[in-house]
């Protein structure tokens, strides 16, 4: 038996590479792909208290499972890790270099532009294979054809069907790790097999959410749509890897089991989006208490987010999520970066973005905090849609200006002051995180929600 070198903390996870049956009855049980909390350590090193999801409690070998960790902030993972962009054949070559039969990239062709090459390294010498962009699809031969580069990776790598050689080996690009190999070492990846998908029930920019079904639990499982989105989703699922909040939508996985297909997979919050569940209930169902406990639980997942220095950059009610129970989480961190990054201001939703974000791609936790104000307005206005009889194009010029939206219908005045702290031009006056959620607790507390 390995001896586990630093003891694993109580709250840990861990995801099981084995199953594992009983010896005692003191011992949990479990089988391969359960993910499983520490409770415990224990005398000997080997063995941990640990609880599974059904909440049962016992003993289980150390070097059965696996310790899951966030994917590292600041790797750059890659779907296409063998996609080296636009380079050269004397570059391909040299890359290919020393010569390794199998050893593969794919790199845009030069003399071609718009289509691309696989460059293979065969027997010492580099063959260069035009990839070609057909209608639509891409193909070698013009008889195999492929939606994307990574299937056809994945086929070549299957069977060399023509080529001098299958791609065993690829060449990655310098900085850039395997996605597919990065969420495994981390344990973040599930298994296919363990998934049923049921029905639709979204349609998001990068693909449709589907109800499904993991290990006899409901999931949420977004998918995939193509190579390009694909990236945004990795860089999606790396974000939720890091982040623990019973307010923001929970990660349970991905899937990344062949080369050309990948699915984020998160809890199932059963009441939808918290747009359209407060258009569809309204006033006469919603009471204060109600909307407040949203504000409240909005406030507090962000309060998370602000103290792990993450920024949103797309809060809005849309992409707040309420479950079963009530509760209202924060999700869709496409867009999220650690504090710092600069980011593609065009595709921006205005409406929700602060000045400053807008103007100089200035995001900050401070521009959250703008979008949390035209949140709680679209809460208290049971899901209108900000900035009504004001046209899009006036929008900014008169916001700058220093115009804010008057208070909802029957909205709180003691809330509205906070949506309009939110809205202050300067980012540093506004509150933070911290700030709003003590405000709304006080107001919970003292029920001045009426
Ligand atoms: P996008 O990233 O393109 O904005 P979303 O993540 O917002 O996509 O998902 C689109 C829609 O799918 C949501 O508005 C919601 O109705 C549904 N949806 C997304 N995630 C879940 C989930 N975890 N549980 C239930 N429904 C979801
Ligand atoms: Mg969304």
């Amino acid at each position: 038996m390995s001896v586990v070198q630093t003891p694993w903390q109580a709250g840990t996870e861990c995801v099981a590479n084995y199953d594992f049956q009983r010896r005692t009855d003191q011992d949990l049980a479990f089988t391969k792909g359960e993910v499983l909390t520490i409770v415990a350590v224990t005398r000997d090193p080997n063995w941990y208290k640990a609880k599974n999801k059904g909440g049962q409690v016992g003993f289980i070998p150390a070097n059965y499972v696996q310790k899951r960790e966030g994917v590292k902030a600041g790797t750059k993972l890659s779907l296409m890790p063998w996609f080296h962009g636009k380079i050269t054949r004397e570059q391909a070559e040299r890359l290919l270099y020393p010569p390794e039969t199998g050893l593969f990239l794919v790199r845009e062709s030069t003399n071609y532009p718009g289509d691309y090459t696989l460059c293979v390294s065969c027997e010492g010498k580099v063959e260069h294979y035009r990839i070609i962009y057909k209608s639509g699809k891409l193909t070698i031969d013009e008889e195999a054809y492929f939606d994307n580069l990574m299937q056809l990776v994945e086929h070549y790598t299957n069977d060399a069907d023509g080529l001098c050689t299958s791609l065993m080996k690829p060449k990655l690009m310098e900085g850039t790790v395997a996605a597919q190999e990065e969420f495994f070492r981390s344990g973040w990846a599930l298994k296919m097999k363990d998934l049923t998908l049921l029905q639709t029930i979204g349609r998001g920019e990068f693909g449709d959410v589907m109800l499904g079904e993991y290990r006899g639990s409901k999931v949420a499982v977004k998918c995939i749509k193509n190579d390009a989105t694909a990236q945004a989703f990795v860089a999606e699922a790396l974000v939720m890897t890091q982040l623990r909040h019973k307010n923001l939508v929970q990660l349970l996985g991905v899937i990344v089991e062949d080369r050309s297909s990948l699915f984020i997979v998160t809890e199932f919050m059963a009441k939808g989006s918290l747009v359209d569940y407060l258009r569809s209930r309204g006033r006469s169902v919603l009471g204060g208490e109600c909307l407040l406990k949203f504000s409240l639980d909005v406030s507090e997942g962000m309060e998370y987010l602000e103290g792990n220095n993450f920024v949103h950059r797309d809060l809005a009610a849309r992409n707040v999520l309420v479950s079963e129970d009530n509760i209202a989480k924060v999700s869709d961190f496409g867009l999220t970066k650690e504090a710092s990054a600069t980011q593609d201001t065009s595709k921006l939703p205005v409406k929700w973005t602060s000045p400053e974000a807008l103007r100089e791609k200035n995001f900050s936790t401070k521009s959250d905090v703008w979008s949390f104000g035209i949140l709680l307005w679209e809460i208290y206005s049971f899901g209108r849609v900000p900035y009504p009889r004001i046209a899009l194009k006036d929008v900014v010029p008169r916001v700058e200006r220093g115009y804010k939206m008057d208070a909802p219908d029957g909205c709180p005045a003691i809330v509205y002051e906070l949506m309009k702290q939110c809205w202050h031009l300067d980012p540093n006056q506004r509150p933070s995180f911290m700030k709003l959620r003590e405000q709304l607790e006080h107001i919970k507390d003292n029920e001045l929600y009426q």
